[in-house]
Formats: structure tokens, C-alpha cells, sequence
């Protein structure tokens, strides 16, 4: 557990130690290096991780965090692959956001092949409205985050709208390999389990969905997401939009 360090820019929330790298690393080198302060949040102990260990895990993720510029990580040790949205888990999510008071939030999408990412985005969305109510009994401050924006996982959705990653895409690739247990590498084989994201392919498929993100904005590669509510525009000339 980190120091609490009030007034975050933003708050990125994974259900696992390595969900913020893949879906949104290179928003978040961005946003660091605008000179943004955040936060990651992990939802789960990883308990049930079919390769490495809770510590092991651990270990990769601070590394991963400070990789992107990220200095504090919490983990909420809720119990991974039986997570659920209800009283517990929402008050351990309205604390943290109390504690750290960040001006936005990102985490997953509604829709999702893991249960926990589903879990986590229903959390994240009713511990965020929660935090904002001044009678609500939880420990802190009153406070809501302006905005919550959802990356996206395997499923897709139409984005509200893509971040250009292009001058990131090296650093957020080094974020996710810190996670030496999980993906693709060259000590791959130091740890046992087969799944899905430790094949080579894996690692392609990651590139190929940032290029299609890219290609949609017209920049090299670009990380997608999704805004229930409408976001407020100010510049109209600012949107980007530049050809090639
Ligand atoms: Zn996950």
C-alpha cells in the first residue's frame, strides 16, 4: 500500500495487476508525461492466476506502474475470479477514491470475457457516484470524479473516442512486459501453464488492435474508449483530424 496522496488527475482501476498496461499504458504515459499525477488500482489478489504467483504479480506490477511513471499502486486483495459487485467490494472502491480524489477514472467496459473485468466496471461505476454523497457512511470525504471513461478489453465497442498512442507505444509495451509470468518472452518458459496471452500471437494481436485504433484516427496506434454519459467539448478546432 501506497502513501495517500490526495488530488490524483486520475484514477486507472484494472480488476488484475496487468489490465491497465494492455488497455490503457499508453494513455496513461501520455497523461504522465502532460505532467499528470495518477494512480493505479487493483481490484484483485490474483489468486487465481493460472501462471506465477500473488507475489510474483505483485512485484511485476510495481515495476510495470513505475515503468509508466506511476509512483503509487494499491491492491484491494478482493478475491480474483469471485469477484462481485456488492456492498464490500463497493465500499473498499468508494475508500480508495475518497483517498485519492482523482479528477477522472478509467477502468473496464460493461461487456467483457472475464467476469471480474464486468465486475469491476459495475464497482467502479456505482462506488464513483457513491463517493459523491456526503451522508453515505464510509470512511472519507465526500467526493464523485468528474468524469469515467472505460477501455476496452477483447469486446468490442464503438468509442466515444481514441487517445493517439503513437510516441507511447514503446513504453507501454515495456510496461506490459514487465509482467514476465504473463506474456511472451524470452524466460516464457521459467513459468508453467499454458494460456492465451502467453503465446507469441498474443503479443500481435495486442499491436494489431492499437494499429486499428490508429488507422480510425489516422495516427500509427491509438487506445479506444467508451463514455456512458456525453462529454463536454471545449475546443471544436482541437479535435485532431489531421490526414497522414
Ligand atoms: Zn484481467
Amino acid at each position: 500500500m501506497s502513501k495517500a496522496n490526495n488530488k490524483m488527475d486520475f484514477m486507472a482501476i484494472g480488476a488484475h495487476a496487468d489490465d491497465i498496461e494492455l488497455m490503457a499504458g499508453g494513455t496513461v504515459a501520455k497523461l504522465v508525461k502532460m505532467g499528470k499525477k495518477g494512480v493505479f488500482v487493483d481490484v484483485t489478489d490474483a489468486s487465481a492466476g493460472t501462471r506465477g504467483s500473488s507475489e510474483i504479480r505483485q512485484k511485476e506490477a510495481l515495476q510495470a506502474a513505475k515503468s509508466l511513471g506511476i509512483l503509487h499502486r494499491e491492491n484491494l486483495a478482493l478475491p480474483d475470479s469471485r469477484l462481485e459487485n456488492n456492498q464490500e467490494s463497493q465500499l473498499s472502491m468508494i475508500a480508495v477514491i475518497r483517498k485519492y480524489r482523482p479528477k477522472i477514472l478509467l477502468t473496464h467496459y460493461f461487456k467483457d470475457e472475464h467476469p471480474d473485468h464486468i465486475a469491476t466496471a459495475e464497482i467502479v461505476d456505482a462506488a464513483r457516484f457513491k463517493a459523491g454523497l456526503k451522508n453515505f457512511n464510509c470512511p472519507g470525504r465526500a467526493f464523485r470524479p468528474e468524469r469515467l471513461f472505460h477501455f476496452m478489453g477483447p469486446e468490442y465497442f464503438e468509442p466515444t473516442f481514441c487517445v493517439d498512442i503513437s510516441e507511447y507505444w514503446t513504453v507501454k509495451m515495456k510496461s506490459v512486459l514487465c509482467y514476465k509470468s504473463q506474456f511472451f518472452n524470452s524466460s516464457a518458459k521459467e513459468f508453467k501453464g499454458k494460456t492465451d496471452i502467453a503465446s507469441p500471437e498474443f503479443l500481435e494481436y495486442l499491436e494489431y488492435k492499437h494499429r486499428f485504433f490508429g488507422w480510425r484516427i489516422r495516427r500509427k496506434y491509438a487506445e479506444p474508449f467508451f463514455c456512458k454519459e456525453i462529454p463536454e467539448m471545449g475546443d471544436l478546432t482541437n479535435l485532431g483530424g489531421k490526414r497522414f
